[in-house]
């Protein structure tokens, strides 16, 4: 059991710091760790999220955290180190972005929707108004289409992230919206994995990401899982994967071994 999405950038690119994830990831029970930074507070991939926010977090040579970690993967701690990076999808970009995955050798590579443009889909109190909900869903769920369509990713990152507010389409059951089935396709012919996530029981949606019935539409198709925290503080490193068990179980996935405390 693997946590394939926990961050580093609350702190410096450092073995003290990283050692710290390590620690409760080995109390956890974990099998390994796989670190990630977002792409765009790598300086050789500066320009791709296409916004001043994300210009003013574009402050790390990708080659440092390549480094750091490659370098604890050579320390012999008691979990499995893997290298990975949370690429933004971004519309018309996509030679920008496979030119910057090219160049270091990810374990594998995470992909994620946080923008509709120049608007970010997950902000925090970030609030739509009732009739513009349900279009919201729509380009979200159509972003992670193209996304998987590209087949520059390996696993999708919190796949149903749009919820995060607690905001729902009014009237209209997710799962069976034709974006939402139509990006689920698109990661099944990418060959993609999926990550189930306990982000999403730390924010207001209180709701693992992707919920039960997207998640059984997913196993429908036999999509492969991964479990994630999306830590970026050393005590959520395998946060709640009792409860991604639970979730995963009941959405008719099995698990043969349960190694995590
Ligand atoms: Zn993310
Ligand atoms: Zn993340």
């Amino acid at each position: 059991m693997v946590d394939y999405h926990v961050h580093l950038e609350n702190g410096p690119y450092t073995l003290e710091w990283l050692s710290l994830f390590i620690e409760t990831g080995a109390k956890r029970g974990l099998k390994g760790i796989g670190f990630v930074e977002h792409g765009h507070r790598f300086l050789e991939a500066r320009g791709i999220v296409d916004n001043s926010w994300a210009d003013d977090q574009c402050t790390q040579r990708t080659e440092d955290f390549v480094n750091l970690v490659s370098r604890a993967k050579e320390q012999g701690y008691p979990v499995e180190i893997l290298l990975g990076v949370e690429m933004d999808f971004i519309p018309g970009k996509e030679e920008r972005i496979a030119a910057f995955l090219k160049g270091y050798p990810w374990d594998f590579v995470l992909g994620s929707v946080h923008w509709d443009g120049q608007n970010p889909l997950d902000w925090p109190g970030l609030l739509w108004r009732e009739d513009e909900i349900l279009p919201v869903y729509r380009k979200y769920f159509r972003l992670v289409k193209d996304m998987a369509d590209t087949g520059l990713y390996d696993i999708a990152a919190h796949f149903d992230l749009v919820k995060v507010n607690g905001q729902r389409p009014p009237g209209i059951a997710v799962e069976e919206m034709e974006e939402v089935i139509g990006a689920v396709r698109a990661v099944a012919r990418a060959g993609m994995a999926v990550e189930v996530s306990s982000a999403g029981l730390r924010k207001p949606v209180g709701e693992v990401y992707p919920s039960l019935e997207i998640l059984r539409l997913i196993r429908s198709m036999e999509i492969p899982i991964v479990f994630s925290s999306d830590a970026h503080h050393p005590g959520d490193v395998g946060a709640s994967f009792d409860d991604l068990a639970t979730h995963v179980r009941s959405a008719g996935y099995e698990i043969h071994q349960r190694i995590w405390a």
